[in-house]
């Protein structure tokens, strides 16, 4: 599907309230309990993926054929926002299932179609490799490469940053089939994590924990050809439009509980015979916060409706990425401005606050930079940009 072609309409939809409701008590349920050990082990814990299933929340997006729900980016959007109310590195499973998965049923075969079949039922948790250590913004620089050899493909090469792919059973892997062609010559495999001369190793980071991140090599990995997808970079620059409205719902939830927190704490924390948040200096932080979640909470909805009403992508590149820039930028001063308010406290265990503005660090990083968003922005206002 080129940039420029109408897209499907979501088949269903829900009383958007009622399903918020329910995203946010499971996540209380499913995530509170659970992130705290997991971002002190940096390990992901697998029964929070069985319980998104159980609870219908993976594969939202998917036909109702492969046991998705058939419904939209928006209530993606919002099972992810509730989430991450919670904590938002657990919230980025669910994300990363969207988009792996839909590479899986938008252009996979039917072998494909079954896998994405069992990942919205539990049986199969999806990673997604496509960023390298030397092609990080740079998608088209990737150097991983498949080499045909009869009926099947030889992948070499090593991906970095792929969340999840240690704990995943099937990884969506970006390379170059036909190196001559440039970007044209790249298509994705469903490549089984056992599959011999694959291996991952843990890179260690101080946000983001409960989520792991890992290097992948590809040493002689052979993969068959029914495992090809049909399609390469142009899907996944597509599908990184998708991902950056769940980016946006991730961050604005977490910027709630973040900014909830800090109201608090200026009201509670008294020096000089009352409460800090009495300082306009203060004040003006969390008035500012409130502009940011309120603003935050219009760019994130209405790129998902820009999305779900199925205009083409070159028609909804604009908001997508000013929603993303714009997000991106106010969970950072939101955070920020929190921390501030914690003082020493702020930076101690006894308080959340640092957790939080740590896991926001990662914020203007993934699915394109701060500056790779002005840049697609600059080139949709027709600026002579490279
Ligand atoms: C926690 C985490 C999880 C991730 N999960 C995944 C995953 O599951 N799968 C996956 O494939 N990838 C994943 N990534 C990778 C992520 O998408 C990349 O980190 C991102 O694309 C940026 O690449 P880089 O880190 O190599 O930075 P670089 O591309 O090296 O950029 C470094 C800096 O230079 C700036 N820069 C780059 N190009 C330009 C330019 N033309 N003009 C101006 N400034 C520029 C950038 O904005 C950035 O500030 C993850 C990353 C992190 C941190």
């Amino acid at each position: 599907m080129s940039q420029n072609t109408a897209r499907p309409v979501p088949k269903n939809s829900v009383d958007r309230e009622a399903f918020r409701d329910m995203c946010r008590k499971f996540a209380q349920k499913e995530i509170g309990p659970r992130w705290q050990q997991a971002d002190k082990e940096s390990k992901f814990p697998m029964e929070f993926y069985h319980a998104a299933c159980k609870a219908g929340l993976i594969g939202l997006h998917a036909p109702e054929s492969l046991g998705g729900a058939g419904l939209g980016v928006t209530e993606e959007a919002i099972s992810i926002e509730e989430q991450a109310k919670v904590n938002p590195n657990l919230a980025v499973m669910a994300l990363i299932q969207g988009v792996a998965g839909s590479l899986l049923w938008e252009h996979g075969n039917d072998g494909h179609h079954q896998i994405a079949k069992a990942n919205n039922a539990g049986e199969c948790l999806l990673a997604l490799a496509v960023t390298e250590p030397e092609a990080g913004s740079d998608v088209q620089s990737i150097k991983t490469t498949a080499k045909r050899e009869g009926d099947q493909w030889v992948l070499d090469g090593t991906k970095s940053f792929i969340t999840l792919a240690g704990d995943c059973d099937t990884l969506l892997v970006l390379a170059r089939t036909d190196p001559a062609k440039g970007r044209h010559g790249m298509h994705f495999f469903a490549v089984d994590r056992r599959t011999p001369g694959v291996q991952t190793s843990q890179i260690k980071t101080y946000a983001n924990r409960p989520l792991p991140t890992y290097r992948v090599m590809f040493n002689n990995a052979k993969v068959p050809e029914s495992r090809r997808l049909g399609a390469g970079f142009g899907a996944i620059m597509a599908g990184f439009n998708r991902e950056r409205v769940m980016v946006c719902a991730r961050w604005l939830g977490h910027m709630q509980t973040t900014l909830a927190w800090a109201l608090d704490y200026a009201k509670v924390r008294q020096q000089f015979g009352k409460p800090i948040g009495a300082n306009q200096s203060i004040a003006f932080q969390l008035a500012q916060g409130h502009v940011d979640v309120e603003a935050s909470r219009l760019y994130t909805y209405h790129a998902a409706s820009r999305w779900d009403s199925g205009a083409p992508i070159q028609d909804i590149i604009l908001d997508v990425s000013s929603a993303k820039l714009f997000v991106t930028q106010a969970v950072y001063r939101v955070t920020q401005s929190a921390l501030h308010i914690g003082g020493g406290w702020g930076i101690t265990e006894e308080l959340p606050v640092m957790r939080m503005a740590l896991d926001a660090l990662v914020a203007p990083v993934t699915v394109g930079a701060y500056e790779i968003q002005l840049r697609v922005i600059a080139k949709q206002l027709q600026l002579p940009v490279d």
